[in-house]
């Protein structure tokens, strides 16, 4: 957050998304996509909630949450990218891409070397459309949001160091207008 504006979170406990299965490393990419969403909806107050495919082949403000591959380098293996307003700080929008470019994915269970698994990497990126934030320290490595990811490597259940401190995560959202804080507690 670079900017010093309201906390940035949903004004509501839900969110719809769609899916572009739209890269052809893999197959079953939007299937590992939407576990990934339900793990997180194992834990937290917060639920993803799979609408449908799209055809978007980019990200854009477009009133959708999306999910899709990009054919060009994004400078990263995916990105978060979301739209608020900044006054009240209400999230209107998120859209999750995988960069297709300079990048091979795997939905394997054992993935190839040189591939991102698809669902590990979701699992990761679904955390920033909760407004959890990278971690980089040492002791991170483990964690869904250590923000460096290996080809080859499976991270596909919630790490308990997501706040180190408690092993309990916090996500905040808006219901009603009303600041409600709900925990989960994740099991090690
Ligand atoms: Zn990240």
């Amino acid at each position: 957050m670079t900017f010093g504006f309201r906390e940035i979170q949903w004004f509501t406990n839900s969110a719809t998304y769609y899916i572009n299965e739209n890269t052809s490393d893999c197959v079953g990419e939007g299937a590992a996509a939407q576990t990934a969403a339900n793990t997180w909806n194992q834990y937290s107050p917060f639920v993803f909630s799979y609408a449908g495919t799209t055809s978007s082949v980019d990200y854009g403000s477009n009133d959708k949450n999306e999910l899709l591959w990009v054919n060009y380098n994004t400078g990263s293996i995916a990105s978060t990218i979301c739209w608020y307003w900044p006054e009240s700080g209400q999230l209107d929008e998120c859209d999750l891409i995988f960069n297709n470019a300079s990048y091979l994915w795997s939905t394997s269970s054992t993935p190839p070397a040189d591939r991102f698994d698809v669902q590990s990497i979701a699992l990761h990126e679904l955390g920033h459309w909760l407004k959890l934030l990278d971690l980089y320290g040492d002791n991170d490595q483990a964690k869904t949001m250590y923000g460096l990811k290996s080809r080859g490597a499976l991270q596909r259940s919630l790490s308990i160091g997501i706040f180190k401190e408690s092993n309990i995560f916090t996500i905040q959202f808006l219901t009603n207008n009303l600041l409600t804080l709900t925990t989960a507690e994740i099991p090690i």
